[in-house]
């Protein structure tokens, strides 16, 4: 069974619908999967989106293994790890786990690891990642409920996660151009190679390097340039740009993301719409019930929010526990989709990674179309969900402007 070339393995559902995003503004149609699928063919360019960023290291590497044997048997020559622009990791893993796992699995020697995604404002320079003017370790992923970001260097973030060797190749050699960079890579042993890159220029570099590598690791934005690169060297079909239809319907927000930019856009939506806001104590107390009755009282498209400032979600993970305050909130949300759609709500506009993962499987959804962009990395997606057509926009917590749902909802 052939038909695809390029296979991407995401660590959660946003940032899958991210990449998936950038790849089709090549034009070429993209795919993207929730969770593995089973039997099927491929287009040229497939995305499967994994929820695995936080789950055990071996079933993390289990369900990736699964995707890529999905993959291969497709015929995907090009394999990506796509994992998150902020890093977001712990010692344990899974990002560098899961690349050591489909190194030996596709037996690669090296990849190359650039979470860099400078449209949105995530820069490397000398193995350190920045967030926008601050480095990672000062920025609000500090505070991250699941993965807090203490430290901003790739090198000692990776190196409790890989058994092999570590490497940088640092903006001074990619400023030299593909073939230097190419260079650099080939001269050294290291398996894990970290390489800067702070412009998308730098990306475009770094992927016309590693064009003709089997597997790359990264953020979504140095995928970006691959479909054209692979388009020009006649490894894939050119086509024109699809069409899309988008579901119109009614409109649902649900936001479980306690990011700093969610937190922005959640009051800049509520300032003009109705909100309901999500307390895991009374969740705990009272179930689902009272957001679901308030829901059958609003008009035009509600927002159901979690997001809280960090001191609140400390004081509620201090109450019930780290997991049993964010399983409220999933559970919550999931709950709220679900019903809502049986309402005949049509367009959902989730923000956080974990939540849309969530909110997406409880929704049925395997497959999704993925259509224009409404900020850089969250798409609108259109997709089946147990037998109605609905629209997805899937928003990783630090995406979009302020008036990002507004602006989905336009
Ligand atoms: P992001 O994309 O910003 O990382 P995620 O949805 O991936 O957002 O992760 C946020 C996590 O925080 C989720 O697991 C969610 O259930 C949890 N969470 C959200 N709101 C609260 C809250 N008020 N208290 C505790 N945990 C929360």
């Amino acid at each position: 069974m052939v038909g695809g070339f390029f296979g991407a393995i995401a660590d959660d559902f946003t940032g899958a619908t991210d990449l998936a995003g950038l790849l089709a503004r090549s034009g070429q149609p993209v795919s993207l999967r929730m969770g593995v699928p089973e039997g099927g063919d491929a287009g040229a360019f497939e995305v499967i989106a994994l929820k695995i960023r936080t789950v055990p290291v071996d079933q993390a590497v289990a369900q990736v293994l699964a995707a890529v044997d999905w993959l291969q048997a497709r015929g995907v020559q090009r394999f990506f790890w796509k994992y998150c622009s902020t890093f977001d990791s712990t010692d344990r893993g899974n990002i560098g786990p899961v690349a050591e796992a489909i190194m030996e699995r596709l037996d690669v020697r090296q990849t190359i690891y650039c979470p860099a995604f400078p449209e949105n404002g995530r820069s490397v320079f000398m193995g350190n990642l920045f967030v926008g003017q601050q480095p990672l370790a000062e920025s609000p992923m500090k505070d991250h409920p699941l993965t807090p970001m203490r430290d901003s260097n790739l090198m000692r973030l990776l190196r409790p996660q890989v058994s092999g060797d570590l490497a940088l190749i640092d903006r001074l050699t990619v400023a030299q151009g593909p073939e230097a960079l190419r260079a650099a890579l080939d001269a050294t042993d290291a398996a894990h190679v970290i390489v800067d890159a702070v412009a998308d220029d730098d990306l475009r570099v770094i992927a016309a390097a590693c064009r003709d590598d089997v597997l790359m690791t990264g953020g979504s934005a140095v995928a970006m340039p691959l479909p054209g690169l692979y388009g020009a060297a006649g490894l894939v079909d050119a086509v024109a740009r699809v069409g899309f239809d988008l579901p119109q319907g009614p409109a649902l927000v649900l936001s479980g993301s306690c990011s700093a930019m969610t937190q922005r856009q959640v009051a800049a939506y509520a300032a003009c719409n109705p909100c309901y806001h999500l307390d895991p104590l009374a969740l705990d107390r009272d179930g689902v019930q009272p957001v679901i009755d308030w829901l059958a009282a609003q008009q035009g498209a509600p927002l159901v929010s979690a997001t809280a400032s960090p001191d609140a979600v400390r004081a509620a993970q201090d109450a019930l526990g780290r997991a049993r305050a964010g399983q409220l909130v999933e559970d919550t949300l999931v709950a709220i989709a679900v019903s809502q759609r049986e309402l005949g709500v049509r367009r959902f506009v989730v923000a956080g990674g974990e939540t849309s993962g969530a909110v997406t499987q409880a929704l049925g959804v395997t497959r999704l179309d993925v259509g224009p962009e409404i900020a850089p990395g969250v798409p609108w997606c259109a997709a089946d969900s147990d037998g109605v057509r609905v629209a997805l926009a899937l928003k990783s917590g630090n995406f979009g402007a302020a008036d990002f749902f507004a602006r989905a909802l336009a």
